[in-house]
């Protein structure tokens, strides 16, 4: 028997032909819905007569448009109105489960299927969105898809897709303290670069990855498309059964029994070989942030810009061979699906616990669904921001991509948990730079630039 990698094993058992061109015709176990790209593929499956084939096998959220101040009664342009609407009438329509604003299991669709125990390893999940990658910590396929592969999934629950390259990133040892899930995938994309996974599909391995939370997981993965790849994956392992035992959607008793020993099965032959491979040291690592606009503009915290690209340091206000060290910013943004989730608002609250805000920085913390907004009350996170001065929005993708009201000004700095720093992403003219937790929550209480490790008396990261 030859030797596959997880990536090819998963393929493998979700492909149901290949065509004449050497595509793939992929079955897709979970289709995640949300209320931005799904309208014009419900539209198209109106247009030609088709029935939604599989609505027991989507999920819909709404996160993208909704207000995260006010939820009870939301104030929200017309544009955005008409999405989330959109998007009820048509789940109706289909027979959809949909956790609209307000419901106890709403949140940006890539916090909501891991916590609900909606994702689960071997599976194959897609949504029309990018940072589908993210579910990839459970040892899934996961991406994101466009608008017309999405209706081609509501029409078949299958996709045509061309089978990609696999690479493996190791990273050997241990992080140190004060250095994150969100500094290392930060610092391979910087070493790698915003390119170097086109084509291919990653599996994250080795001790420091292993080491990882799920949640530290979903942030590596997340952020594996900021490197061109069609997403990344890291095999289950007792973390991972761990984290899903118990969830409201996991199996339960026989069926638990079963799944684990499947789940157990999924991994990397020992002698698998990639069609690339990549190695990282995890004591290189340093908290990181970034100073461009690309998410491959990351740097060590205290390091100098370099003087690579006269655009970005133009739009970002800077200047090469400058430290960021120490800069006076203006916002921090903490949330979306990548650093949104409750340990991220457990790093951010240890932090600044006992601290106060700083006066002149304007600080959104948006928990990444309903689910991590009530565990953060119930743990007294809440009250541990508010001593300090801060205030525990409600959830939604919020500044990450600033559809709703919260939009970063033109020319001021946020120091922001997402993972885009393009131009406008945050707002128009808004400077973005990418951060971990922990540093967005140095930068909040000092309102500069701030090392995090000079900060944390104790923070497990
Ligand atoms: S939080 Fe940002 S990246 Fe994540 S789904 Fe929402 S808009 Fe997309």
């Amino acid at each position: 028997m030859t030797s596959k990698t997880l990536f090819d094993t998963l393929w493998d058992q979700h492909e149901v032909s290949v065509l004449d061109d050497g595509s793939s015709v992929l079955y897709i176990d979970r289709h995640f819905l949300h209320e931005v790209t799904s309208p014009q593929a419900f539209a198209g499956l109106q247009k030609r007569g088709i029935p939604f084939f599989r609505p027991d096998q989507a999920i819909a959220t709404m996160d993208h448009n909704i207000p995260t101040i006010g939820q009870a009664d939301p104030l929200m342009g017309p544009e955005s109105t008409l999405q989330v609407t959109r998007l009820k009438e048509n789940c109706e329509k289909h027979g959809i489960t949909l956790y609209g604003m307000n419901h106890a299991r709403n949140g940006i669709v890539h916090v909501i299927g891991p916590e609900l125990g909606l994702t689960q390893p071997g599976m194959t999940i897609v949504c029309g969105d990018s940072h589908t990658s993210t579910h990839g910590a459970f040892g899934t396929i996961a991406f994101g898809i466009g608008t017309s592969e999405v209706e081609m999934v509501m029409a078949s629950q299958c996709l045509l897709q061309r089978r990609p390259k696999t690479l493996r990133i190791t990273v050997n040892g241990q992080l140190s303290t004060g250095v994150t899930s969100k500094d290392l995938i930060l610092y391979i994309i910087s070493r790698l670069g915003t390119g170097a996974g086109t084509g291919f599909f990653v599996e994250f391995d080795g001790e420091a990855i292993r080491s990882l939370s799920v949640e530290g997981r979903m942030t590596v993965c997340n952020m594996a498309i900021e490197m061109g790849a069609r997403g990344g994956l890291i095999a289950p392992d007792e973390t991972t059964f761990n984290y899903l035992a118990g969830k409201e959607f996991s199996p339960a008793g026989e069926q638990w029994v079963e799944a684990v020993t499947h789940w157990k099965s999924l991994k990397s032959d020992e002698n698998a070989t990639f069609d690339r491979e990549e190695m990282f040291d995890a004591s290189d690592i340093t908290p990181m942030i970034t100073w461009g606009t690309n998410p491959g503009a990351g740097i060590p915290i205290n390091g100098v810009i370099p003087g690579t690209n006269q655009k970005a340091l133009d739009y970002m206000g800077l200047k090469s061979g400058e430290r960021l060290l120490d800069k006076k910013i203006d916002y921090v943004f903490v949330g979306s699906c990548t650093n949104g989730r409750i340990e991220d608002l457990r790093e951010f609250a240890a932090l600044v616990k006992g601290r106060k805000k700083a006066t002149d920085v304007t600080v959104w913390i948006v928990p990444g669904s309903k689910q991590v907004e009530q565990q953060a009350r119930a743990e007294g996170i809440e009250k541990i921001l508010t001593d300090a001065g801060f205030e525990l929005r409600q959830p939604g993708c919020s500044a990450c991509l600033a559809m709703n009201d919260d939009k970063i000004p033109a020319g001021k700095y946020c120091i922001s948990t997402s993972n885009r720093n393009f131009e406008g992403r945050q707002g128009p003219g808004a400077r973005t730079l990418l951060a971990s937790p922990l540093t967005a929550a140095a930068a909040a209480v000092t309102g500069r630039i701030t090392d995090p490790r000079k900060m944390i008396v104790k923070c497990d990261t």
